[in-house]
């Protein structure tokens, strides 16, 4: 199996570049951002529970996405491999993914970075926030969300880096040539 976790801050083309990879590597896109969108729209209790957390820019505690994870796992036996999107965000949820893996005789494979600077990232998530309708997409909330990135999140790249997994690429330029650096690391193991 090829099991990817794709990283880096909000706004740094996770999603964009997934739809890319899930299509040639036939891999399970699980994106907890749209997992909890879904459930949010749905207006699930769930949903009603994440929403103000969401719409504040801090993160949904652990044991609630590492439970939609370990469901959606479940639901994909036949999985070649995961993409994760947006998860894990904490070094608990690290360390629960690679239990979760570990019982279906799996692991990560390789983590893939996106660094892109804080300024192109602020315009790029005001920007998207014109069109994408998500709540969390405006100043304020980009900068809470890149806090709880800092404090929380950017410790899981030094859990996968102890592991020898972490693999950084530039998040800077066209769609393409993006995707082409990422296509140069998944290599080294398809
Ligand atoms: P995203 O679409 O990945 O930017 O996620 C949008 C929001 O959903 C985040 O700001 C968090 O409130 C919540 N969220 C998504 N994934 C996670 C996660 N792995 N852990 C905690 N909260 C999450």
């Amino acid at each position: 199996m090829l099991n990817l976790v794709l990283f880096g801050p909000p706004g740094a083309g996770k999603g964009t570049q997934s739809e890319h990879i899930i299509e040639d590597y036939k891999l399970v896109h699980l994106s907890t951002g749209n997992i909890l969108r879904a459930e949010v729209e749905a207006g699930t209790e769930l949903g009603k529970y994440a929403k103000q957390i969401m719409d504040e820019g801090k993160l949904v505690p652990d044991e609630v996405v590492i439970q939609m994870i370990s469901n959606k796992i479940d639901a994909n036996p036949q999985a070649q491999g995961f993409i994760f999107d947006g998860f894990p965000r904490t070094t608990p949820q690290a360390q629960a993914l690679d239990e979760l893996l570990s019982n279906k005789s799996t692991a990560i494979t390789c983590m893939v970075s996106l660094d892109v600077p804080e300024d192109e990232l602020v315009s790029r998530l005001v920007k998207r926030g014109e069109t994408s309708g998500r709540a969390d997409d405006n100043e304020g909330t980009v900068r809470k969300r890149f806090k709880e990135y800092t404090e929380k999140t950017l410790p899981v790249a030094t859990y996968y880096q102890a592991q020898n997994k972490l693999f950084s690429v530039d998040g800077v330029g066209s769609l393409d040539e993006i995707y082409g650096r990422i296509k140069s690391v998944l290599s080294r193991y398809v």
